[in-house]
């Protein structure tokens, strides 16, 4: 039986807490407690006094999809007068604009778009590489397991030839809650927990980093959120490949749930700071300030979160959900220098980048390193840069 005294004793021991030691806290009443620990975990682990943030864009490169979740307001079914499919012209200008403001990176994300083959997804990708070479941190689980699905190929191949085209590295998206009486409730055409695990556990395999997410704050308990968070942080103990974990409330507007109360910031900062204490082999946690807003994104560095996410030149998804928190870089440095911290900016490896967001500092993150089979390798742009930059010392 778990009680507030001995998870703080565990955690002060650098002991893994139990799933229902997790339950308990998240329980908890005393929620600045709960932030003191996870504060002190995260000092521990990232004892120098910074925070990083990293300049990049997302471009939804279609929103047609005929996966329908209830909770996205997104999407544009086949045919809708309002559905797009960016022509590559329009994407090699986003990404112009973000290199012109020192965007180290696209985030490429869309729906799932009935033609989109792998065939469709290597010419995309190759050609960004040939006309506007960008680090592409793209498509998510269930966009790959589409392609797979519409190429009729499996899952190994399509990664392979997609990683082989320019995918250097994937995000989280549509991890929501992975437990699948969850899912069949919010989206039952997309992919299940298992399904999405797997796609994490082959990119890894095949040296590809990525990110975990969790969305909360619908129709989950929060045993399931445990799940959730127990299920992330066994794969991450089997591959080692996630470089963050990413978690922000469900917002309701515009969406077919749209009755669902949302949940506030007391929820979003004591599940932020759980998934802090709890997760304990994933070394960066980024706060949500498209979601929170701001100020409570600032607050969230004292709940264990290490990092601003991204300033977004552009964010498509959740502003449909009428949610628009963005941040410009001096807003964000600004909050936060204000919660204590200095403001650094990276890349998706949590190297540290210059304001032309040249490599100026190489990061090793030491679950990869302990795990993968692939050491600590970058993808070649990166590795070009870092070269160049030895040199030069
Ligand atoms: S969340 Fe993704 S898969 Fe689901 S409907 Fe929206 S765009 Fe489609």
């Amino acid at each position: 039986m778990s009680d507030f005294a001995t998870i703080d004793a565990k955690v002060r021991a650098g002991t893994r807490l139990s799933e229902d030691d997790a339950l308990l806290l998240l329980r908890h009443p005393d929620l600045p407690a709960i932030g003191r620990l996870a504060d002190l975990v995260r000092r521990r682990r990232h004892p120098h006094g910074e925070v990083t943030y990293i300049v990049d864009r997302n471009i939804n490169y279609t929103n047609v999809c005929v996966t329908l979740c209830k909770f996205c307001a997104f999407y544009r079914r086949p045919g809708h007068d309002e559905g797009y499919d960016h022509p590559l012209e329009l994407i090699y200008e986003k990404i112009r604009e973000t290199k012109e403001l020192g965007g180290v990176q696209i985030l490429l994300q869309g729906g799932h778009h009935p033609d989109y083959d792998i065939e469709r997804y290597e010419r995309l990708f190759s050609s960004i590489k040939a006309n506007e070479p960008i680090h592409v941190h793209g498509l998510s689980p269930s966009e790959i397991l589409h392609c797979c699905n519409v190429s009729k190929l499996p899952l190994s191949q399509v990664v392979e030839r997609m990683r082989a085209a320019g995918l250097d590295s994937v995000p989280g998206g549509g991890g929501e809650i992975l437990v699948d009486r969850v899912r069949k409730l919010i989206s039952p055409l997309k992919t299940m927990s298992d399904e999405w695990l797997g796609v994490m556990r082959e990119c890894h395999r095949q040296g590809l980093r990525t990110t975990a997410t969790m969305m909360f704050g619908h129709v989950e308990t929060l045993e399931e959120r445990v799940e959730h968070m127990r299920r992330i942080r066994d794969l991450q103990d089997e591959a080692g490949g996630f470089t963050a974990f990413i978690s922000w409330t469900f917002q309701a507007p515009n969406t077919e749930m749209t009755d669902t109360p949302m949940v506030g910031g007391f929820d979003y900062l004591r599940t932020a700071a759980v998934s802090r204490l709890f997760i304990d082999n994933i070394e960066n946690f980024q706060a949500s300030f498209v979601t929170q807003g701001i100020d409570l994104a600032g607050v969230s560095l004292a709940y264990g979160m290490n990092d601003m996410g991204s300033v977004m030149i552009e964010e498509n998804v959740v502003s449909a959900a009428n949610c628009e928190c963005l941040a410009n870089i001096g807003e964000l440095e600004k909050q936060i220098r204000a919660a204590g911290f200095a403001p650094r900016r990276r890349n998706m490896f949590y190297d540290r980048v210059d304001e032309q967001g040249q490599v100026a500092q190489r990061h090793h993150d030491p679950f990869w390193i302990e795990r993968s089979g692939h050491a600590d390798g970058r993808p070649a742009a990166i590795e070009e840069q870092f070269a160049t930059l030895q040199a030069g010392a």
